[in-house]
C-alpha cells in the first residue's frame, strides 16, 4: 500500500521534474544564445559605425576637395592680371571660357571681376562702360558711398549672371566681410551665406561667394597698409549651394543626409545646405550622425551627416539575426529532445508500475494479491519473531455468495466484492493488509496484535460491518460472511501452517452454520 503510494509519487516527481529539467536547458540555450547574438550586434554595429564614419569622411573631404579647386580657379584668374596691366572684358571672357565651367565644374555659377572705383572716378567709370556697349550700366544700388565697388566682369555673361552686372558688393555686409578679409590676408576668403543678386526667385538657394584680391602690378603687398592701398579689386566666384554639393555625398548619395550649417553652431537660420530638404533640418534619419567642421579661409562650416535609413538597411549585417533564428530553433530541438526523452523516462517507470501493479495486486479490488500477501506475512512473521509479538490471519468467505451472480450477473458480483473490499480496508490499521485471495475469499493480515480478545474484536467488527446491507445500483443486497482465524505463535510457527490454520477455521466457522468468526483450534 505505502510502497505503491511512494512509487506513484516518485513518477509524479519525475513528471515533474521534467518540466523543470526542460525549463531549465531551455532557458540556458536561450540565454547563451542571447549572449552570442549580443556579441554578433555588437560586431555588425561596430562595423556600420566604421563604413558610416568612412563615408563622412570621404564626403566631407569632397567638400573641402571642391573649395580647393575653386579657390586655384580663382588663382589662375588672378593670374591672368598679373600678366598684364590691361585685361579687356574680351580678353577675360576667353579666358574663363577656356576653363570649360559649366562642364568641369558645375557647381561655378561664374567667375568675375569687382572692381574699385572711388568715388572721384565713379562717373567716368560709368560713362566709359557705357561707352563699351552697355548704355544701361551703373553701379548698384545707387546713392553716395564712401567707396564703390562693381562687377564689371563676369562669365559666362548671360542669363541670371547679367543681374549681378553693376552690383556693388561691398554695400552688402556679409560680402564686404569677406572682400577685407581676403584683401588685408591677400588669400582667399568666402563669405557668409548670401543668397545671389543672381536668384530670380524661383527656387532661390542659399549661396556663398569666393573672393582673391587683385593688386596693382610692380608693387610691393607686403603689409597690411600697402595691400590696402594697392588694390585693385577681387576676382570672385559665386555658388549657389545646391548646385556647389551635387555630387559631393558620391555614388550613394541617398544613402546619407547632410547638412551644412555656416558658423560653428547648429541652428535652423545658420542652416545653407541640407540634402534631404523634405525632412525638417535637424530631424535625425538614424542613430548614426556626425558633426565635422570644414575651415575655408577663416570661415568655418559645421558639416552634420546622418545615416539614411537605406544605408542601415544595405550595410545592416544579417549574421545577427541569423544568429537569433537559428539558436532559438536549436533551443527549441534540444528542450524538444530532453523533453521527450524525460518522457520516456517517466514512460517507463509507469509501464513498469502498471505490470507490478497487475503481478502484485488484484485487479478487480485492488487490494494486494496472494503473492503480495505471502511477502508481507513473511516480513510480518520475522517482525514477531524478533519481538514476540503476534501476528493475526483471518480468512474471510462470503456466505451464499454463487446465488447472488446466479440471480443478478456477474457484474452485480463484483460491485459487491469492490465493497466488499472498501469495508474490510475500513476496519483495519494502515500497518494492517487487506488482501483478495480470489472469488469471495479474503485475508485480513494483522500485525503487532495483542492477544485473542483483540484478534476477535477485530474479526468481530469485520463481520458486522460485511454484514450490513448494500445500496448497489438500485438493488438491496444482504450477505454475511465466515471468518476463519489463526494467530502466531499460537497456530503456526510460519506463513504456510498458520494459512492452513486459519483456512480450517474458516471451514469450522462455515459449518457452524456460517456468518461467524471461529478461531483455530489448538492442540494442547
Ligand atoms: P459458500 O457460502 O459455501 O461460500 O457458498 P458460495 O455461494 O459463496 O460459493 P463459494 O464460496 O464456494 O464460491 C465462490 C463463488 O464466487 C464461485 C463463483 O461463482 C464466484 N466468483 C468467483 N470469482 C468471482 C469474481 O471474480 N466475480 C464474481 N462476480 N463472482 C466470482
Ligand atoms: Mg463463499
Amino acid at each position: 500500500m505505502k510502497q505503491s503510494a511512494q512509487r506513484r509519487q516518485r513518477i509524479l516527481h519525475l513528471f515533474k521534474a521534467r518540466e523543470l529539467v526542460t525549463l531549465a536547458v531551455l532557458t540556458v540555450s536561450l540565454l547563451v544564445t542571447y549572449r552570442i547574438w549580443e556579441g554578433a550586434e555588437r560586431d555588425a554595429q561596430q562595423n556600420l559605425n566604421t563604413a558610416f564614419d568612412f563615408r563622412v569622411r570621404e564626403s566631407n573631404i569632397r567638400i573641402e576637395q571642391r573649395l580647393a579647386i575653386y579657390e586655384q580657379i580663382l588663382r589662375a584668374t588672378v593670374g591672368l592680371f598679373a600678366s598684364a596691366d590691361t585685361v579687356t572684358r574680351n580678353e577675360f571672357r576667353a579666358f574663363v571660357s577656356s576653363l570649360s565651367l559649366q562642364d568641369m565644374f558645375p557647381g561655378i555659377q561664374g567667375v568675375g571681376l569687382s572692381l574699385i572705383v572711388p568715388p572721384a572716378e565713379k562717373d567716368a567709370h560709368v560713362a566709359s562702360v557705357r561707352a563699351g556697349g552697355f548704355p544701361e550700366y551703373d553701379i548698384r544700388p545707387p546713392g553716395s558711398r564712401e567707396v564703390y565697388t562693381s562687377i564689371v566682369y563676369l562669365e559666362p555673361f548671360f542669363g541670371s549672371n547679367l543681374r549681378a552686372f553693376g552690383f556693388d558688393m561691398f554695400s552688402e555686409p556679409s560680402r564686404r566681410i569677406a572682400m577685407e578679409e581676403a584683401r588685408d590676408s591677400g588669400t582667399a576668403a568666402i563669405s557668409a551665406k548670401v543668397v545671389l543678386v543672381q536668384e530670380s526667385g524661383n527656387e532661390v538657394q542659399d549661396g556663398f561667394l569666393m573672393y582673391l584680391p587683385v593688386f596693382r602690378n610692380n608693387v610691393s603687398r607686403a603689409t597690411v597698409e600697402e595691400r590696402r592701398a594697392n588694390i585693385l579689386g577681387w576676382v570672385y566666384a559665386p555658388f549657389r549651394m545646391n548646385d556647389f554639393m551635387r555630387g559631393a555625398a558620391g555614388e550613394l548619395a541617398s544613402d546619407l543626409d547632410v547638412e551644412i550649417y555656416d558658423g560653428e553652431q547648429v541652428n535652423p537660420d545658420a542652416l545653407m545646405y541640407d540634402s534631404h530638404a523634405e525632412m525638417s533640418p535637424g530631424a535625425q534619419a538614424s542613430k548614426l550622425r556626425r558633426v565635422a567642421y570644414i575651415h575655408a579661409g577663416s570661415r568655418t562650416w559645421t558639416v552634420v551627416t546622418s545615416a539614411m535609413p537605406q544605408f542601415d538597411v544595405r550595410m545592416q549585417s544579417d549574421r545577427p539575426k541569423l544568429i537569433l533564428q537559428s539558436g532559438i530553433s536549436i533551443s527549441l530541438l534540444i528542450a524538444l529532445l530532453i523533453w521527450l526523452f524525460l518522457d520516456d523516462r517517466a514512460r517507463a517507470l509507469q509501464a513498469a508500475d502498471q505490470a507490478m501493479q497487475l503481478a502484485l495486486y488484484d485487479a478487480l479490488t485492488g487490494l494486494p494479491n496472494r503473492k503480495l500477501l505471502d511477502e508481507r506475512l513473511a516480513v510480518e512473521l520475522v517482525k514477531a519473531r524478533r519481538d514476540h509479538s503476534h501476528v493475526a490471519l483471518l480468512f474471510i468467505d462470503l456466505d451464499k455468495f454463487k446465488p447472488v451472480n446466479d440471480a443478478y450477473g456477474h457484474a452485480y458480483g463484483d460491485l459487491l466484492l469492490k465493497e466488499v473490499s472498501r469495508r474490510l480496508q475500513s476496519c483495519m490499521r494502515e500497518s494492517d493488509t487487506a488482501s483478495r485471495l480470489g472469488g469471495d475469499e479474503f485475508v485480513a493480515l494483522l500485525s503487532r496484535i495483542e492477544d485473542d480478545e483483540a484478534t476477535l474484536r477485530v474479526a468481530d467488527k469485520i463481520l458486522n460491518r460485511i454484514t450490513e446491507p448494500y445500496e448497489i445500483a438500485g438493488h438491496t443486497f444482504h450477505i454475511s460472511a465466515s471468518i476463519g482465524v489463526a494467530v502466531y505463535p499460537d497456530d503456526g510457527s510460519d506463513g504456510k501452517s498458520l494459512i492452513r490454520s486459519a483456512d480450517m477455521a474458516m471451514y469450522a466457522a462455515k459449518s457452524a452454520g456460517r456468518a461467524n468468526v471461529k478461531l483455530a483450534e489448538r492442540v494442547q
